[in-house]
C-alpha cells in the first residue's frame, strides 16, 4: 500500500541522518599529485605556509603614498619605482611617491596607492587630480590580510575543484592529502539485458543503466565498479551480492518493482539486509529500496573507541528501480548524498534552485507523489529574471530520448496536481 512508504522528504530525511553518521567514520587517506586532486576531498587542512599575502601588495598600476600627503592635493616627488616579483622598497621619504605595479610590494611607509587614472604626473612628480580623494589602506592589501602564516584555509571534508587547488598551489602543495574514493558496485539485473555491443534479439535491450550509473557514481566521488549482469532467479543474484560484499557500497538496478520475476529484495533479505525503506512516494523511481548489508569492508576503517560498533561492517545499498529515468532521480536524490559522505565530503546534495516555470504542467497528476520530471532550464536569462524552466517531452520511465534532452528535473509537489505558466518552482540539478 502505497501510503506506507515514507514521502520524499521522509525518506531523504532517513538518508540525511546516514550520511551524517557515514561521514564521521574514518576513512582511507591518499596522497595525490596536485594535478590529479580535481572531484577529490580533502582528508588534511589546507594550511597557510605563509602570511596572505605575503607583503603588502598593490592592487592597482599607480602610485604608493602616505594618503594624508596626498590628499592637500600638492605635487609629492616621485623617489623610485617598484615593478611585480621585485623586493619591497622603502622607506618612502617624507612628501615623495613611488611608482608601482599591480602585485608589486608597497614600499614600507606607504599607506595608500593612488591609481594611475587618478593622478597628475608632471616633471618626475606626481599629484592626486583635485576632485579625487584617498584614504588610508585604498588599492593595497596588507600583508596577512587574507590569512597569517598556519592559519587553516579550508577544513578536511572540503570537495577540491580549481579554487581549491589554486588555494593550495599558492601554499606551496604539489599533492594533498585526500580520501580513498569508495568503490562503488554497480549490479544490473535483467533477463532481457545485453551487452552495449551486442545487437539485441527480440524482447532484449541493452544496459544502458550500468554505464550511466558508473557516470553519475564518478561524478559523486565514488570509483564505479561494474558487476556482471544478473540474471532474474535467486541462485544469480545470491552469487552476485557475494561478490558485491567487497564494496564500499551497492546500487541494484532492476528487480525492486512488485512483479514476480522482481527478486531483489528476497535476496537482500537473505543476505541479511537491514532496510530502511523499500518505497518513497515519488514519481518515477516509487520501488526505490535503501538499507545496508553485512559487509567484508576493509575500506572504512572504525575510529577507535567508537560507540558504534557495527558501522564499519556494513554497507549501504540502493535498489533503483531499472527504468532509466527512474534510475538516474533516485540515485541523484538518494543515493549521491551517501556517496559524498562516504567520500568523506561535508556538502553532500542534491541540490535544488529555483526558477520559473515557461508553460503549465500537464494535468494528469498522480496524487500523493512528489514528481522530478524531466526539464529543460535556460540558466542563462537575462539579467534579473530567474531561470526558466520547461517540461521535456517524455513517454515515460523509459524514455531514454528524453533524459538526454532534459538537464534538470522539475519538482511538483505531491500536493499540486499541475502547476501553471509563469509560477515559480524547484529544479533538481544533476
Ligand atoms: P525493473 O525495475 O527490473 O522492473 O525494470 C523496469 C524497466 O527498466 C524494464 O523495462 C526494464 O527492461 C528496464 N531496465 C531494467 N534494467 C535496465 C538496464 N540496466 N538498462 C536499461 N533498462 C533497464
Ligand atoms: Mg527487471
Amino acid at each position: 500500500m502505497s501510503s506506507a512508504f515514507p514521502s520524499y522528504e521522509q525518506a531523504a530525511a532517513v538518508v540525511s541522518a546516514i550520511a551524517a553518521r557515514l561521514v564521521e567514520l574514518q576513512h582511507t587517506v591518499n596522497r595525490v599529485g596536485l594535478a590529479a586532486t580535481s572531484g577529490r576531498v580533502l582528508a588534511r587542512p589546507i594550511c597557510a605556509d605563509s602570511d596572505q599575502p605575503p607583503f603588502t601588495r598593490s592592487t592597482r598600476d599607480g602610485f604608493a603614498c602616505r594618503a594624508a600627503e596626498a590628499s592637500t592635493h600638492e605635487f609629492l616627488l616621485l623617489a623610485g619605482i617598484t615593478r611585480a616579483g621585485e623586493a619591497p622598497a622603502g622607506p618612502l621619504p617624507a612628501g615623495t611617491a613611488w611608482e608601482i605595479m599591480t602585485g608589486a610590494p608597497v614600499p614600507e611607509g606607504a599607506d595608500a596607492v593612488v591609481m594611475i587614472e587618478h593622478a597628475e604626473v608632471s616633471e618626475g612628480r606626481i599629484r592626486l587630480l583635485p576632485f579625487r580623494k584617498i584614504s588610508d589602506g585604498e588599492n593595497m592589501v596588507a600583508q596577512g590580510a587574507q590569512a597569517y602564516a598556519g592559519d587553516e584555509l579550508l577544513p578536511a571534508g572540503t570537495a577540491i575543484t580549481y579554487a581549491q587547488m589554486a588555494l593550495a598551489a599558492s601554499c606551496g602543495y604539489s599533492a594533498l592529502d585526500v580520501f580513498q574514493r569508495p568503490q562503488v558496485a554497480i549490479l544490473s539485473t535483467g533477463d532481457e539485458l545485453v551487452p552495449v555491443d551486442s545487437l539485441p534479439a527480440s524482447g532484449q535491450i541493452r544496459n544502458s543503466n550500468a554505464p550511466m550509473l558508473a557516470a553519475l557514481v564518478a561524478a559523486a566521488g565514488g570509483e564505479p565498479w561494474v558487476l556482471p549482469t544478473a540474471a532474474d532467479s535467486a541462485e544469480s543474484l545470491d552469487s552476485a551480492l557475494a561478490q558485491a560484499a567487497q564494496a564500499d557500497m551497492l546500487l541494484i538496478s532492476g528487480g525492486v518493482s512488485a512483479s514476480k520475476f522482481d527478486l531483489v529484495e528476497p535476496a537482500l533479505a537473505r543476505a541479511g539486509a537491514r532496510f530502511h525503506f523499500t518505497g518513497v512516494r515519488i514519481q518515477p523511481g516509487k520501488p526505490l529500496v535503501f538499507g545496508e548489508l553485512p559487509a567484508g569492508n576493509a575500506r572504512l576503517i572504525q575510529n577507535e573507541n567508537d560507540a558504534r560498533q557495527d558501522e564499519s561492517g556494513r554497507m549501504c545499498f540502493f535498489g533503483l528501480p531499472g527504468n532509466p529515468i527512474s534510475s538516474a532521480v533516485t540515485f541523484l536524490l538518494f543515493a549521491a548524498p551517501v556517496l559524498a559522505a562516504l567520500a568523506g565530503s561535508r556538502e553532500r546534495g542534491p541540490r535544488f534552485a529555483l526558477a520559473r516555470l515557461s508553460a503549465e504542467t500537464d494535468r494528469r497528476a498522480k496524487p500523493g507523489l512528489t514528481r522530478f520530471l524531466p526539464a529543460f532550464c535556460n540558466f542563462n536569462p537575462t539579467a534579473g529574471r530567474l531561470p526558466e524552466v520547461a517540461l521535456v517531452p517524455w513517454q515515460g520511465s523509459g524514455d531514454l530520448a528524453a533524459l538526454a534532452r532534459s538537464n534538470c528535473f522539475l519538482v511538483i509537489p505531491e500536493e499540486a496536481s499541475s502547476l501553471p505558466a509563469g509560477e515559480i518552482v524547484r529544479i533538481l540539478l544533476p
